[in-house]
């Protein structure tokens, strides 16, 4: 195996810097491990919280990165779903797949040690050539024959963390669901909402350029801003409210609108990862008798998903708006971060990229 000594890996520094450095070739650890050349990565805004701080438990020092697709170059002699040369998509969360909560399904809490989103904030991860991948079995998922690494990129991170929205929220098929924010995350969540076939969708953006860019994408879709949203949503609904509302942006109002939008004894899914407490007037909703569901995400389901996207059911590559190679990853950020030039999402390609098209 050819494999390279050092290579190009983006840094968190210190709060408030990243930086590329040359840092050696990751090697296995455990028999569980296995070690995947990055074809195509992204970046997303949780990178951003590490970068300012608000990540308390990201480790100075690490490469970040835990969007990304790849090629497996090893694997340690207890991998058995895997073997080198397979294309896969790599899971956020680490998970064993064995201790109580992966047994069922709520991977987002394992107890194992570096269970839980450890890639790119507790161990390196993957805006780099090469990434060590922990329980391989469970965290690497093979792409379909037929599918791309930009169909692909975003299997493991906010279409796993949008498909388990949408699974958790109990969507029916009379139902009208409200998505609260259509940044990629919220995009992905309409994707995925879709596919339960409800009655009928309303988007809540404020930027028009996302406005514009659900409009284009999906026409049948009902797109409103926030300061209209209370009143579009009763005048769309028969019962005082959506039947499903899921609350994606993590805004410092959105989190009241997303309750005050919903009808009595709806679902309320909180995606959103907010920056400071929020309050829950219990008083104010007596008797709407809410359903709330919070949370990370449970990132187990990554085969259906690449499944759907194979089938044409999904497709995301319309939210990569902009393409670096990895060298140039700073400005990538510089982009993504001042939300420059119309940016969604930008794919980075592993300098021995394009094998995986
Ligand atoms: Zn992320
Ligand atoms: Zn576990």
């Amino acid at each position: 195996m050819d494999k390279k000594d050092s290579m190009l890996a983006y840094t968190y520094v210190e709060r408030g810097r990243f930086a590329l450095k040359e840092k050696p070739v990751p090697g296995l650890k455990e028999p569980h491990d296995a070690l995947v050349r990055v074809t195509l990565g992204s970046i997303c805004t949780s990178d951003l919280h590490i970068k300012h701080g608000s990540v308390p438990r990201a480790v100075p020092g690490i490469t970040v990165g835990h969007e990304m697709v790849g090629v497996v170059e090893q694997v340690g002699s207890g991998v058995t779903t895997v073997r080198p040369g397979d294309r896969v998509t790599v899971n956020v969360e680490t998970f064993c797949g064995e201790c109580f909560f992966c047994r069922q399904g709520y991977v987002n809490n394992c107890e194992a040690p570096d269970g839980g989103w450890a890639l790119g904030c507790r161990i390196d991860g993957g805006q780099a050539e090469y990434v060590r991948v922990p329980h391989a079995d469970q965290g690497l998922n093979r792409i379909p024959e037929g599918v791309s690494d930009e169909q692909a990129l975003f299997v493991g991170d906010i279409l796993a963390t949008s498909f388990w929205a949408a699974r958790i929220s109990e969507i029916k098929e009379d139902d009208t669901v409200l998505i609260i924010g259509a940044g990629p995350t919220g995009i992905c969540t309409l994707q995925c909402v879709r596919l339960k076939r409800p009655r009928r969708v309303i988007v809540c953006e404020k930027a028009e350029e996302r406005t514009r860019f659900v409009c284009t994408h999906y026409p049948e879709v009902l797109v409103v801003g926030p300061d209209d949203c209370r009143d579009f949503v009763l005048a769309h609904t028969a019962h005082g409210g959506a039947d499903v509302v899921i609350e994606v942006a993590g805004a410092d109002d959105t989190f009241r609108l997303a309750w005050e939008c919903a009808r009595p004894n709806a679902v309320v899914t909180v995606v959103a990862l907010y920056d400071r407490a929020q309050v829950l007037p219990l008083p104010d909703m007596y008797g709407k008798n809410l359903t709330f569901k919070t949370g990370g995400v449970d990132g187990c389901d990554c085969d259906e998903i690449l499944q759907l996207i194979a089938g044409g059911k999904i497709d995301t590559t319309p939210l990569i708006t902009h393409r670096f190679p990895l060298s140039e990853i700073e400005e990538a950020y510089r982009i993504f971060e001042n939300r420059l030039d119309g940016v969604i999402k930008v794919a980075v390609e592993g300098p021995a990229g394009g094998t995986g098209r």
